[in-house]
């Protein structure tokens, strides 16, 4: 089968074939339907973010279930399923509540999941190493619904943390209007009443923003970007912002707009730091660094699909063209996700 690998830092993904997986007990194979392309793909094959090759790239996966390992029970062969990607140990008590996004034992664990460190799905198949790592997808078409399991999960997990304060007299700010921050607006005009500012380097992805529900643009080039959030959102500041960049410039513009008592989340992984001085960020403001979301969240998210009220904007390409559509993102030429079929 046609896999795309991840060999080290600084080389192109190596698009080669390898011979199709067979489960071992307890494991599941699955026929991969989409792989999402990730931004963080990017940080692994360019930057490096600690993780090791080689393995098979593609960490959103959806896909049919095509053959249980011994003892797997509860599936069948043909099964459209969602694969939760942030693999922890299983075991520990975070895990057993199914946030195994954070798994207490992570630093023993060895990978971050299938597609970060161990082999994912960019390939024909995928070996998925415990049934409990599968979410059905009921009617969902698994061609197109791989970015539930990541650029949907994990705003929906910044989010949800976030809902006591969306209030409908707050304001939230979505930086980065990309795979994550498109499902980001989506996410939140399904479940909060707050105004919705969403801010972005690239017009095209600010006009995307705007069809997709935000209340007010701002393209954060502009020298006046944050003048401009200033006088929206007044001396409350905005209530909630989700920065899904993580550059220096995102993050300095979040803080500065955020009010006290407010909610600044970084998610993007684009090597920004947060200076703290007294009361910059304001006093009472909570700063957290959400990573993935968990299994029952994923379950949520897919039922939001399945009522029509969050959809991602994808663009499909054949497996082949992996390192293409690499390119492309790189040069923030995608709207939405990118999605590679095998
Ligand atoms: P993407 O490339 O699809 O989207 C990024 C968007 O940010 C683009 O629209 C781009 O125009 C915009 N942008 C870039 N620089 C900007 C700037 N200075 N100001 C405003 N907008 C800017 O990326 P993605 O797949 O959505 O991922 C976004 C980030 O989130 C990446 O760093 C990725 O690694 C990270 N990520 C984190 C988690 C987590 O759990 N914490 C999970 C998935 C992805
Ligand atoms: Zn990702
Ligand atoms: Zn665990």
């Amino acid at each position: 089968m046609k896999a795309v690998r991840f060999l080290e830092v600084g080389r192109p993904a190596e698009i080669v074939d390898l011979p199709k997986p067979t489960p071992a007990p307890g494991e599941v194979l699955v026929r991969i339907a989409g792989a999402g392309v990730c931004h963080s793909d990017l940080h692994v094959l360019d930057e490096g973010i600690g993780i090791a090759g080689p393995f098979t790239l593609g960490h959103e996966n959806a896909g049919w279930i095509a053959a249980l390992g011994e003892g797997v029970t509860g599936w069948k062969e043909g099964d459209p399923v969602a694969v939760y990607g942030p693999w922890g140990c299983g075991a520990c008590h975070t895990c057993q509540t199914s946030a195994e996004n954070y798994c207490e034992r992570h630093a023993t664990i060895p990978t971050y999941g299938g597609g970060l460190g161990s082999d994912g799905g960019m390939a024909e198949y995928m070996i998925v190493p415990s049934a409990r790592l599968l979410v059905p997808l009921g009617k969902l078409d698994p061609v197109t619904t791989a970015p539930l399991s990541d650029a949907a999960l994990t705003p929906y997990h910044a989010i949800k943390t976030a809902l006591p304060l969306l209030t409908p007299d707050a304001t939230v700010l979505v930086l980065g209007v990309g795979g994550l921050g498109h499902m980001a607006v989506q996410i939140l005009r399904a479940l909060t009443p707050a105004r919705l500012i969403a801010g972005d380097i690239d017009d095209v992805k600010l006009s995307h923003a705007r069809e997709l529900g935000a209340t007010h643009t701002i393209n954060t080039r502009e020298k006046t970007a944050t003048e401009e959030i200033r006088d929206l959102v007044g001396q409350r500041g905005v209530t909630v912002a989700l920065d899904f960049v993580g550059a220096q410039a995102t993050i300095d513009i979040a803080a500065s707009v955020v009010g006290r008592n407010s909610r600044l989340s970084i998610v993007g992984l684009a090597g920004g730091t947060l200076h703290y001085a007294a009361n910059n960020p304001p006093y009472g403001t909570q700063v957290t660094v959400p990573y993935w979301g968990s299994r029952t969240e994923l379950m949520e998210v897919i039922a939001l699909a399945q009522s029509g009220r969050i959809k991602a904007t994808v663009e499909t390409f054949p497996l082949e063209q992996a390192n293409d559509v690499y390119q492309r993102l790189r040069d923030g030429k995608i709207q939405g996700r990118a999605i590679l079929i095998p």
